[in-house]
């Protein structure tokens, strides 16, 4: 596998990332994970203006990254991947490498940038059939809405429902769903559309905006609103949705059945709106 750091191509075994790289030292990083359809990625742009809005938010010295479009198209070459259906690349800015201290290198220490890309493929059988949920109390930071590396609350809890043989962890803050682990959260009840609104505990997911706008051309009502934990549990569908997951029905949280326990009508719309929309890009 051909990876990418700090403007080099190179075997990604021959990776090396210093121990004081303040990504490993202090969790000190953004990442972003871009989707490709038949070698064209999917909101491209909308991903690299999250990176570069929580390089500002965390006051890294570089706030822009144009080389960003080039190393995923690169990647996707170097690695043969532009003739499969779908590959992700993921890229990983860091504060840099200086000596461990709690505040901030010296301004001219360069961020170490760390990109690969890897076939992916959809998880089938559970966007077909759904799948189960778990809640968990969100323990996360404050500030969700930025894109860090730092993801040891998430992997927890993501652990957490895979031994409880569900694939997602639902964050619940004071009552209220968040997010998933890795995945935004959508509930349709009276055939409106009902997701969390973007507050510091949500990621503001690509997907989850791309979703909304097909909803809006469905003619699918959307409210962006608070959505309680038995609003959640007494919803006629429930779904995730993300770049990995794209859209996953949810028919079971905490082992309870979510509606009639099988995918419903219009996330199975969404599912086929939104596999056209990536897949005619
Ligand atoms: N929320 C969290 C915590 C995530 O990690 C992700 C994706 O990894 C999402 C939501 C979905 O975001 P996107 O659609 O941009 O992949």
């Amino acid at each position: 596998m051909i990876a990418f750091l700090n403007g080099q191509y190179l075997a990604k075994d021959r990776v090396c990332i210093s121990p004081d790289d303040r990504g490993f030292l202090f969790a000190d990083g953004l990442y972003e994970v871009v989707r490709f359809y038949h070698n064209r990625p999917f909101r491209l742009r909308e991903h690299r203006q999250r990176l570069e809005n929580g390089a500002r938010e965390l006051r890294f010295n570089r706030c822009e990254f144009p080389e960003f479009d080039e190393v995923l198209m690169n990647l996707i070459e170097k690695n043969q991947l532009k003739r499969v259906e779908s590959a992700i690349v993921y890229f990983q800015v860091t504060r840099g490498a200086a000596p461990r201290s709690h505040r901030f290198p010296p301004p001219e220490t360069p961020l170490t940038v760390y990109a690969f890309a890897r076939e992916f493929f959809s998880a089938v059988e559970e966007q077909e059939n759904g799948a189960g949920a778990i809640l968990v109390e969100d323990d996360r930071w404050g500030h969700c809405d930025l894109k860090t590396i730092a993801l040891l609350p998430n992997t927890l809890a993501h652990q957490k429902a895979r031994d409880a043989g569900a694939v997602e962890a639902l964050f619940v803050r004071q009552g209220l769903v968040q997010e998933g682990t890795h995945s935004n959260v959508a509930v349709v009840k009276g055939g409106v559309f009902y997701t969390p609104p973007l507050t510091r505990h949500v990621l503001p997911g690509i997907t989850r905006q791309a979703v909304i706008e097909l909803c809006r051309e469905a003619d699918i009502e959307v409210r962006e609103t608070a959505i309680s934990k038995n609003f959640l549990l007494e919803a006629d569908e429930v779904m995730i949705i993300g770049t990995t997951v794209e859209i996953t029905p949810i028919v079971r949280i905490d082992g309870k059945l979510i509606g009639s326990g099988r995918p419903g009508r219009l996330t199975q719309k969404l599912q086929a709106a939104f596999f056209r929309l990536t897949h005619n890009m």
